[in-house]
């Protein structure tokens, strides 16, 4: 597994601001083709993506054909809690481990229960409610449990796993040497929690989980919420993880080895909470990583005055070091490679932050199907974004523009954003950074203050819940008071952007301009539920910077229907003198192809 390093993002930071300052020289951007694939541009992976990305395309190649790893089987329960206990020692791919479940019946008549769990693993003993009961069936990847008699809505029952074996070569669980001896860390989105422990691996089944891992003395084992500490008999000590919230089976998560902490505190935004921030490093990475960690407060402080209160205060922050070069987003401890930890020429900040926003986009409000995935990751994008412009003043445009885009039609942003529930982290790009802009466009198009407004709404509604991206556009609709359909069409599902020509012409008193936009891209936008008012061409307010002869500037926007593919707007002249120059989206701010903008008669 190779996860490309976050140059991009330390270079950007230095950059940026640079770049924001300069003025914009360039009147348009050379011509671009127009092809019909879809292929990886230049735009270097997200330096958090590559690692999902692996695991899921694995995932999708096992699975073949067939629902069996995707969500949204209809399995007639809802499980409530899941205590998962682990007995691992770091030097031995040997697990032994036991899982209680709790769930209800969701349906009348629930007669079995499919449990995602990796069929390589012996099972020492199952039971119901206390007394053993054998399976109906297994596969390499579920493991059916029946409910004789069965179920009715509502009704409770205990299901029990014990089971032992090596975990699967390829799964959520890593073995790996280091410095400071042998380590094992997890990775389970996708579609590998299973992998460790059985569970109903949906995303919208969340339930309250205890990691309750034993550990060779000397070892350290961390996981999500708090923790209590016992010693064995033996020398072992048993460490016990408890998070309050319910969370999806995806974000559980396991780390153990000789660790260092880290640790400081951050204090809540109305002063009243003491949030210890308690990370878990190797200790030959110890001095690096406490420069890194250093910082980890002013973020949360930075995306709380961004998103509200950080969604765990009363537990905890922190991060564990981990074997892929990237970071994930398990609830109150992000794992970030450890290798990145220890690197002291690097800049974490962007891939810190963008794990840190996880806590309340991923985590706290999670996508109910993997196909949105982007309200995930388009949000954690975009929360980077964010934080470069309230913490360093970056404009965001501009930062988008050098440091989301690849600048081509059908480069690494040519997928969709809504993403393949089977495979969603196949085209990160769209993904990651083309859900960032999507964000960027929706905050330009409501208006700062209908969108944060927006975004407090959603958190509120799906808080500790899932969502979709009807939901989302719902509520935005419903705070600004927009419609966007055809927003949500034309961004999240058709691929590639708009490929433009702009013209503006003067009248004779100099008046007003008429912008004239010509849409050359090769494809129709997308409409998977038509209805009255859908455009085939992308409608979208396109601002445009006049200069006239003396070198005044006024800014006017064209309202862009998407109703033909070459449309002249009319607008007023602010300058009132003949228009000499155009900048065409001077701040950057629409996703797009600019192949010419010139001063017509
Ligand atoms: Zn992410």
């Amino acid at each position: 597994m190779t996860v490309p390093a976050p140059e991009r993002r330390r270079l950007g930071r230095v950059a940026a601001p640079l770049l924001a300052a300069l003025p914009l020289l360039l009147l348009a951007e050379p011509p671009r083709p127009d092809p019909v694939e879809c292929g990886r541009g230049a735009l270097a992976a997200h330096p958090e993506a590559a690692a999902k990305a692996a695991l899921a395309r694995r995932a999708a190649r096992e699975a073949g054909p067939g629902p069996s790893h995707v969500e949204g089987l209809d399995r007639g329960v809802d499980v409530l809690t899941y205590d998962v206990s682990l007995s691992v020692d770091p030097a031995r791919e040997w697990l032994e481990g036991r899982t209680v479940i709790r769930l209800m019946a969701a349906v009348d008549g629930a007669s079995s229960v499919p449990l995602d769990f990796a069929g390589s693993y012996e099972l020492v003993e199952v039971l119901r409610d206390g007394r053993p009961v054998p399976p109906s069936s297994r596969t390499s990847s579920r493991l059916v449990l029946p409910l004789d008699p069965p179920l009715s809505r509502e009704s409770r029952t205990t299901l029990e796993v014990a089971y032992r074996g090596a975990p699967p070569g390829v799964g959520a669980l890593a073995f790996w040497g280091s410095p400071d001896g042998p380590v094992v860390t997890s990775l389970s989105e996708p579609f590998d929690a299973r992998t460790f422990w059985p569970c109903v691996d949906d995303p919208s089944d969340r339930a309250v989980v205890t990691v309750r891992a034993t550990v060779p003395p000397g070892v350290t084992a961390a996981s999500g919420g708090l923790v209590t500490e016992e010693a064995l008999p033996d020398g072992r000590r048993t460490f016990t993880w408890r998070l309050p919230q319910a969370i999806p089976t995806y974000l559980v998560a396991l780390s153990a080895g000789r660790f260092s902490t880290v640790t400081s505190t951050y204090v809540s935004r109305d002063g009243e909470v003491e949030m210890p921030v308690v990370s878990y490093v190797l200790p030959s990475t110890l001095a690096a990583a406490t420069t890194h960690l250093a910082a980890v407060p002013r973020h949360i402080e930075v995306l709380a005055g961004i998103f509200g209160e950080y969604p765990f205060v009363d537990t905890k922050y922190g991060i564990v070091a981990s074997h892929f070069r990237g970071g994930m987003e398990h609830p109150t401890l992000t794992s970030i490679g450890s290798e990145l930890l220890g690197d002291d020429s690097r800049d974490l900040t962007g891939l810190l932050v963008h794990e840190l926003a996880h806590q309340w986009w991923g985590d706290e409000v999670t996508m109910r199907t993997w196909d949105d995935i982007w309200l995930n990751e388009g949000f954690a994008t975009y929360a980077e974004v964010l934080y470069d412009e309230r913490a360093d003043g970056v404009e965001p445009g501009p930062n988008l523009a050098a440091w989301y885009d690849d600048g081509r039609y059908s480069g690494a942003l040519g997928a969709t954003v809504v993403a393949d529930p089977s495979n969603p982290f196949r085209y990160t790009g769209a993904v990651y950074e083309k859900g960032a802009w999507v964000l960027h466009m929706l905050r330009r198009l409501v208006g700062d203050e209908a969108f944060f407004d927006a975004l407090a709404v959603y958190r509120q509604r799906h808080a500790l819940g899932n969502a979709t991206r009807q939901e989302l556009r719902s509520e935005v609709e419903e705070v600004s008071g927009v419609g966007l359909k055809q927003f949500f069409d034309q961004w999240l599902e058709t691929p590639y952007r708009p490929i433009l020509r702009v013209t503006v012409g003067n009248v004779p008193d100099a008046s007003a301009v008429r912008v004239t936009v010509e849409q050359r891209q090769g494809h129709a936008v997308r409409h998977p539920q038509a209805a009255e008012g859908d455009a085939s061409w992308y409608a979208f307010p396109l601002r445009v910077r006049l200069t006239d002869a003396s070198g005044a500037s006024a800014n006017v926007t064209a309202n862009v229907s998407g109703r033909t593919a070459t449309e002249t707007v009319t607008v007023p002249n602010p300058l009132g003198r003949p228009v000499t120059k155009v900048v065409v989206d001077p701040s950057k701010d629409l996703l797009k192809i600019l192949e010419a903008a010139t001063v017509g008669g």
